[in-house]
């Protein structure tokens, strides 16, 4: 027998719908390139979406075509987050820090039909258009009148929006439509399609808002460091509009003084990034106080946060750290570092070593970890396995590729690469990418550990630790280290001095070297793949 609900599509319109009927007025705040604010409320959006998708269907856009974005966080980027996908489309974000051959590729690979560019890339995109074919239409936001360029087929995204109106159906009929693709920030091979589905996309958002996970409510207002093209800004301008949230979009300004700024002027209530952008924050925030009273969370992930950049925030800053893990593939996330009712009368440091793990599963995800055969290993908190996942929004297989069990096990669960345990509280710690984990005389080092360690001394700013070969234990680990300012006078042999009491001898790096800066991906993680090329090619001394 089957339940009498009414049939109701779970669609972005949906989303943007009830934003704009419950919170019409809500603000929307851009730092525009030239460092001033623009300002408008949901209702401004919703009508210029309305526009912006009837004018994509003018342009020819069928369902499901590709259009994608080539821009920073700003009010333009978030029209195009609702309205690509309400003219029935898939709206996917392109990496502007990608190198020019992957672009292209992914410019192909998608078959995008639109681009819209923000006209400060043009130059990026500029480099590679000559090799695309697939692209009928260009659409530049923020173009000063007379902007020169050589793409052609150009439109204005103003004109696009002043040319339309609003008398406009969704084009988002059916849950199962695609809205969204993202292309991994992988590290080998070509990099790879999570296509998002309006249903799994409207599921994650609400997982996302629970309780359980990052709880966004109407009274906040919400800076998303994290770049719209990465795992579509952490689903944040869907959660934010779901529950009413102002919201901060940083436009290009990401480096530490204006993110203050902002976060002191908005009276920001919660920022979201990578460690590097909090590290860097930190910093900015110790040298130039500002009144950051107004923030109740960062929310933090992409990459581990070390324990000592939790402390940092939680003890200097007062500000509470949301840890969380997630990937591309899971729309992103998958667990939220919160703590539990058991932990409430813990003592600070030992609610610290709780924060710093990736914490439990947000309702809707399952995860599991297996050994080499796949077979399920016991949550103790002690052995080690991949981490598998499924649930509504994790992906069964990439956009345009076969599926393989490289990624998919044969029982339908996701293969996420990432090597963890499980506490008997449902805890999960990451302790390793398969591929970072250094094999040592036959015993495995978690780089994800040692660096925190690393960082865990006070004139450590990063430190990325990398396997590097060696003739009697196969594998050691090696260490780039950035010191802070005042930590000029650091040396290898105070480091391993400090290691000595937090971790086993054999961990210790024979080499730790200082950097002036440890090279970033795309999406500002730790890039262990060009440290370790660097190794290969001797520039690491
Ligand atoms: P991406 O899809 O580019 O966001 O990359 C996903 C990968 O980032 C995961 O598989 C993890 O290896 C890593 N990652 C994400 N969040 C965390 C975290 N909180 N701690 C450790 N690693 C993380």
């Amino acid at each position: 027998m089957q339940g009498l609900m009414m049939d109701y599509q779970l669609t972005m319109d949906r989303i943007l719908e009830h934003g704009n009927r419950q919170h019409p007025r809500k603000e929307i705040s851009t730092m525009l390139p030239n460092g001033s604010m623009h300002r408008y409320t949901y209702a401004d959006m919703y009508r210029r979406v309305k526009r912006l998708s009837k004018a994509l269907v003018k342009l020819g856009i069928e369902p499901g075509d590709r259009v994608a974005t080539f821009a920073w966080n700003n009010y333009q980027h978030l029209e195009l987050y609702y309205a690509i996908p309400g003219a029935g489309a898939v709206c996917h974000t392109l990496n502007i820090r990608l190198f020019p051959e992957q672009l292209s590729y992914i410019v192909d690979h998608a078959e995008d039909q639109i681009v819209f560019i923000d006209a400060t890339l043009l130059p990026l995109y500029e480099r590679i258009a000559h090799q695309i074919t697939c692209v009928k239409h260009y659409v530049l936001l923020n173009a000063p009148p007379g902007t020169e360029t050589k793409l052609r087929n150009v439109l204005y995204y103003e004109d696009l929006i002043a040319d339309s109106d609003e008398d406009f159906e969704w084009r988002s009929t059916d849950e199962n439509m695609a809205m969204g693709l993202c292309y991994t920030s992988g590290t080998t091979g070509n990099p790879k399609g999570a296509l998002y589905s309006h249903r799994s996309m409207f599921l994650h958002t609400m997982g996302e808002n629970s309780s359980s996970a990052l709880g966004i409510r109407e009274s906040d207002v919400v800076l998303p460091v994290v770049p719209q093209f990465h795992a579509m800004a952490w689903g944040l301008p869907y959660a934010c509009v779901m529950s009413g949230a102002g919201m901060v979009m940083p436009g290009p300004h990401l480096k530490p003084e204006p993110l203050a700024d902002m976060i002191a002027n908005e009276r920001v209530t919660i920022a979201a990034g990578v460690p590097s952008i909090w590290t860097a924050l930190y910093h900015e925030l110790k040298q130039n106080p500002r009144d950051i009273s107004s923030m109740r969370a960062t929310v933090v992930g992409g990459s581990a946060m070390p324990r000592a950049l939790i402390v940092a925030y939680e003890q200097e800053l007062n500000i509470p750290v949301v840890h969380a893990w997630g990937m591309t593939e899971l729309s992103p996330l998958g667990t939220v570092s919160l703590l539990l009712g058991q932990h409430q009368d813990l003592s600070d440091d030992e609610k610290w070593d709780v924060k710093a793990k990736q914490g439990y599963a947000v309702p809707g995800v399952e995860m599991r970890i297996v050994d080499l055969d796949n077979k399920e290993l016991p949550w103790d908190g002690q052995q080690m396995g991949e981490l598998q996942v499924r649930g509504p929004w994790v992906i069964r297989q990439y956009f345009k590729r076969d599926i393989t069990d490289d990624y998919m096990t044969e029982d339908g669960w996701f293969r996420t690469g990432d090597v963890s345990t499980i506490d008997e509280n449902g805890i999960m710690t990451i302790t390793d990418r398969t591929k970072d984990l250094v094999k040592s005389g036959g015993e495995w080092i978690s780089s994800v550990e040692l660096e925190n360690e690393l960082m865990a001394h006070p004139q450590v700013m990063e430190a990325a630790v990398i396997a590097v070969p060696d003739e009697k234990w196969s594998e050691r680990p090696l260490a780039a280290v950035v010191p802070t300012p005042d930590g000029h006078n650091l040396t290898e042999a105070d480091l391993k001095a400090f290691l000595s009491t937090r971790v086993a001898k054999f961990w210790i790096p024979e080499t730790i070297l200082f950097v002036e800066e440890i090279p970033k991906t795309s999406v500002g993680k730790f890039s262990k793949q060009t440290l370790r090329k660097m190794y290969a090619a001797g520039q690491l001394q």
